[in-house]
């Protein structure tokens, strides 16, 4: 029960600072932080998304184009131009290590205002640090799993970062159901957001992107900008309105 509970823990706190953190806050600039919450941000990152770090930077810029360019040749990530999500997060893969290692020239709007700490981002995405913690889910569940099925839950904690992103790049692009007439293929993949902590409302996302919140119907609930709406009124971020 403990590696269930483990799994549960790194699937929503991963994705919150993934929802909150990189999407809402780097990519969108949905709302402002001090500089020292975005620090705190982005070790909070780097503590729920372990071996499955993403920086700021790299999932910023990457996703200012994906929107710019959806389901075009020049998106980073499209099920209309990738022949099957395997092949589509690879090219996702490569195309975030050349942002982030900057090997090609990005235009400037991409790249406004997107937070970086290199020397953190640097450490947080080194082997070393993916190793150890990868190392330290394995250990885990030596510890703890206490039937054979448990461990094939362990690769779910390996690849966090793949499956969140297949799931809304692939699947959101694919299946679902539609808001807002837009030109991409975006699909409000669940009607209540219970495993995306509201990025299954891809189609209302591509419609506003600016918007902090992410549902429109009354069923839409957005998990991540409820806990936004707490965290303005404790004044930690100040949420821009739309
Ligand atoms: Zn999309
Ligand atoms: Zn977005």
């Amino acid at each position: 029960m403990s590696v269930v509970i483990l799994i549960l823990i790194l699937w929503y706190s991963g994705l919150f600072f993934q929802t909150f953190f990189l999407h809402r806050y780097a990519a969108h600039q949905t709302f402002t932080m001090s500089k020292f919450a975005e620090k705190v941000c982005f070790v909070l990152t780097w503590l729920t998304q372990g071996s499955n770090y993403l920086s700021a930077y790299g999932y910023g810029v990457m996703h200012r184009m994906h929107h710019a360019y959806a389901d075009t040749e020049k998106d980073p990530h499209s099920p209309k131009f990738d022949s099957n999500l395997f092949s589509m997060m690879w090219r996702t893969k490569n195309i975030y290590q050349d942002i982030n290692n900057k090997s090609v020239q990005i235009e400037e709007k991409f790249t406004k205002n997107v937070p970086q700490w290199q020397r953190f981002d640097a450490f947080a995405s080194s082997r070393i640090s993916r190793i150890t913690w990868a190392i330290l889910y394995i250990v885990f569940f030596i510890f703890f799993a206490t039937a054979w099925w448990q461990w094939l839950l362990l690769p779910i904690a390996f690849f966090m970062a793949p499956i969140h992103g297949v799931i809304i790049n692939w699947f959101a692009h694919i299946y679902g159901y539609v808001n807002f007439k837009v030109s991409d293929t975006s699909k409000n993949l669940l009607p209540f957001d219970f495993l995306m902590m509201g990025e299954a409302y891809h189609n209302n996302h591509h419609a506003y992107g600016g918007r902090p919140n992410f549902g429109v119907k009354w069923h839409e609930v957005d998990m991540t900008y409820c806990i936004m709406v707490v965290l303005d009124k404790l004044n930690l971020i100040k949420l821009k309105r739309d």
